[in-house]
């Protein structure tokens, strides 16, 4: 079967991106290990991806964009987060802010953003509260009401490529009710530096801070009254599946490589790493078939596509901290120094099951839906 012919890859007509993203990542990865030790931000990277038109493709079509399908999208994220998880990792979250604030935004407003997209200008979502933690749809910071608006104090935090953000997609709590509202910054937020972290260090997901900012209600978002698929959730299980991609790479190059003395043979010909790379190999390519089933299922805008990220997060999460665990165990002492892959990809695989929603609460809400027929 060619690869357009299967029902979950990226469509023919858009492998021009892939193709693109594929030989960007080349260089991405190249500086990989560079940005992880300095933990600055990738800008270079983000504006290479936005010079290809990439962003502007993601927007819908009645907004100058291409409707790039979720599929190709996906893909893309995964070819990434191989090359650098810190550039993937701040890439969707821009593009779940920018498409998120275009498709929720009253008509003028969101043409406005698309323009912005377009011209380069850069997107984070600060959604995420110190005392809310992984329930970021349910803020419970409140937002007052003043002149023109609502005055938010209070904090967001890891927010990635906040520092470079020129839109953020924030909400709060308007008369009892969560409320999404794009918010330009000025001298009322302020970014707290936390962000010395064992993985993802370069997407510099700060606190950030708002002291009385105003939340402007020309800025505010409408309640949405239509299901639509969006790119965080759809994003977050091929982050981590290009970091199992590297971590495989980075395992069998090594296990090729390294003649273990007692035997004179490469490590690869060892029956015990043979079974256990099978063991993490088949539960790869599941995660990724399903990860791709969840990305059609937003194509099709089916209904089933929410409880689909969930399932595809934890298979995701899981298997990519299980590579990248199984590479360092097979790189011993040489996948433990600084100058191997290995290390860092083992601390890049932490992530994705932290990030919202963590495993724990996808599988809290994948057990209820099994056991309790009512959740
Ligand atoms: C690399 C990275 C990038 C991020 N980027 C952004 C961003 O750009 N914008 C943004 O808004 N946020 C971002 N976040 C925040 C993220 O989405 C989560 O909201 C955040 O990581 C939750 O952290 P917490 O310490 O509050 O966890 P907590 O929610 O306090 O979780 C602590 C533990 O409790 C468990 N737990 C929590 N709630 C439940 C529950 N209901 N049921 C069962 N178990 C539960 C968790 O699984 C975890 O084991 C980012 C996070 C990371 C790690």
């Amino acid at each position: 079967m060619t690869e357009s012919a299967h029902p979950f890859a990226p469509p023919a007509h858009e492998r021009r991106w892939i193709e693109a993203v594929t030989e960007l990542s080349k260089g991405f990865a190249a500086t990989a290990a560079e940005f992880d030790e300095t933990a600055e931000l990738p800008i270079a990277n983000l504006r290479a991806l936005h010079a290809t038109g990439l962003d502007r493709a993601t927007l819908p079509a009645e907004y100058g964009g291409e409707d790039l399908s979720y599929r190709t999208y996906g893909e893309i994220v995964r070819i990434l987060s191989a090359a650098c998880s810190s550039t993937a990792c701040i890439w969707v979250m821009h593009i779940g802010a920018a498409v998120g604030l275009v498709q929720m935004s009253a008509p003028e407003v969101a043409r406005s953003y698309a323009d912005e997209v377009i011209g380069g200008r850069r997107f984070a979502n600060a959604l995420s509260e110190p005392s809310s933690g992984n329930m970021f749809l349910m803020p419970q910071q409140v937002a007052e009401p003043v002149d023109g608006g609502f005055r938010l104090t209070g904090a967001k935090r890891f927010v990635s490529g906040c520092e470079v953000a020129d839109h953020f997609l924030v909400n709060a709590l308007v008369d009892g009710a969560p409320t999404f509202f794009g918010v330009s910054p000025d001298d009322s937020m302020s970014f707290v530096p936390i962000w010395d972290t064992m993985g993802l260090r370069a997407s510099r997901s700060q606190l950030v801070s708002f002291e009385g900012t105003v939340l402007r209600e020309d800025r505010r978002c409408p309640p949405s009254t239509v299901r639509r698929p969006n790119h965080i959730g759809a994003g977050l299980a091929f982050l981590s599946l290009g970091i199992a991609d590297a971590a495989a790479e980075a395992l069998v190059t090594h296990a090729r490589n390294r003649v273990i003395p007692a035997t004179g043979q490469p490590l690869s010909e060892m029956q015990w790493l043979q079974f256990e790379v099978a063991d993490v190999h088949t539960r790869l390519e599941a995660a990724r078939m399903y990860s791709q089933n969840m990305a059609w299922l937003a194509d099709q805008n089916s209904p089933e596509f929410l409880p689909a990220t969930m399932t595809a997060k934890v298979l995701a999460n899981d298997i990519a901290r299980d590579v990248a665990q199984l590479a360092l165990k097979a790189g011993g002492g040489s996948g433990f120094l600084r100058t191997s892959p290995i290390q860092r990809l083992f601390r890049d695989a932490q992530a994705g099951g932290l990030m919202a929603y963590s495993s724990e609460v996808c599988k809290d809400r994948i057990g209820k839906t099994v056991l309790l027929p009512q959740a």
